[in-house]
């Protein structure tokens, strides 16, 4: 018998219990924050001297996924990494997870095993421990609720509200390549459901592919400016586009900015994807979403140390409230940034 059609289990052959027993069987304890994980009522944490972070996210299929174009393992992962960010964006470690889910009767244990096989994946690469969660049944589709749990050192938390005029605006990796993965998703879509028989050639898209479907949070960054003794004055996570977050830190840290368009760090291939779509490149950068990259602020004192840390690239500074949050371009002209994206150079 071959993989395809082998009998898959329905979910009400197990019951709630069988499918957690199923799920977690092979969890091992990995921090000795942990004290207890799955098993009992509620997981007990001892985390001593440290502060806690707690962050919590929820993804609802046909609002935040598509299942047509997104691997279940895939799915998976990416709902921890979304969590894990914004732990990393606090400058703290996550330690734990929990996950909840809600299942239609569309989903197998077979599913739900592939979903469970990317959390798990997730856990192993970020170092986590999932420590406990809920199923429970839905109408229709799939919605996941996913809480990380973290630590950082007394004092060391960064918050978006610290930024000060003079500052350097800094952010990680590329920007726009995630959502230049999700419009080719959706073009091949669109292709798909005309004529079901093509079968597209997607290796000139690898990189945008994977941005989207499976992104990293930045553990190695917080590590790095950790190591380059270099403490951030305000920080995000990239996941609505960097307009909005650079928006929020200046919101917060009552200041305005000043982005180079020439600056935005902007892979090739989502320069040749927003070619091919007939999209202005820095348009996906600023606005295009779920980069998951960090956007910092830092001391115009710590410019030496960031130009040695890697896949770090300085796109601006912090400047008075009165001057707003502005990009400008590479002939000086200059235009408001807004959440919604931006217009041309006025
Ligand atoms: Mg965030």
């Amino acid at each position: 018998m071959t993989e395809a059609n082998k009998k898959l289990t329905q979910l009400k052959e197990l019951g709630e219990f069988g499918l957690i027993d199923r799920l977690t069987k092979d969890i091992k304890i990995k921090h000795a924050s942990t004290v207890k994980g799955v098993g009992d009522d509620a997981a007990v944490l001892d985390y001593t001297d440290k502060e806690l972070v707690v962050t919590t996210d929820l993804l609802v299929e046909g609002i935040h996924f598509d299942l047509t174009y997104t691997p279940l393992k895939h799915l998976g992962y990416k709902a921890v990494v979304v969590n894990l960010s914004d732990v990393y964006a606090m400058n703290a470690i996550p330690k734990q997870i929990t996950v909840s889910i809600a299942l239609s009767g569309k989903f197998s244990l077979e599913a739900v095993e592939l979903l469970y096989s990317g959390i798990h994946k997730a856990c192993e690469h970020y170092q986590v421990d999932l420590i406990g969660g809920d199923t429970t049944s839905s109408v229709t589709g799939l919605a996941i609720s996913i809480t990380a749990i973290g630590e950082v050192e007394k004092g060391q938390a960064v918050y978006r509200n610290g930024a000060n005029p003079g500052d350097l605006i800094c952010v990680s990796g590329d920007l726009g390549s995630a959502y230049a993965g999700l419009q080719i998703l959706n073009r091949e879509k669109a292709v798909y459901q005309v004529n079901p028989n093509s079968q597209p050639d997607m290796s000139a898209y690898d990189y945008v592919l994977e941005r989207q479907l499976k992104p990293e949070a930045r553990k190695d960054i917080v590590e790095a400016l950790k190591k380059a003794a270099i403490k951030p004055t305000s920080m995000i996570d990239v996941s609505d586009g960097l307009s909005s977050e650079i928006l929020h830190i200046c919101k917060q840290s009552n200041c305005g900015a000043k982005i180079m368009d020439a600056d935005l760090p902007i892979d090739a291939q989502t320069m040749h994807v927003a070619e091919e779509l007939n999209m202005d490149a820095s348009l996906l950068a600023l606005s295009g979403g779920e980069d998951y990259e960090l956007l910092f602020t830092i001391n115009p004192d710590d410019l030496t140390k960031i130009n040695l840390v890697e896949g770090v690239q300085v796109i601006g500074e912090i400047v008075p409230a009165d001057q707003e949050v502005r990009l400008y371009g590479k002939s000086g002209g200059s235009t408001a940034i807004t959440a919604q994206g931006w217009n041309a150079y006025s």
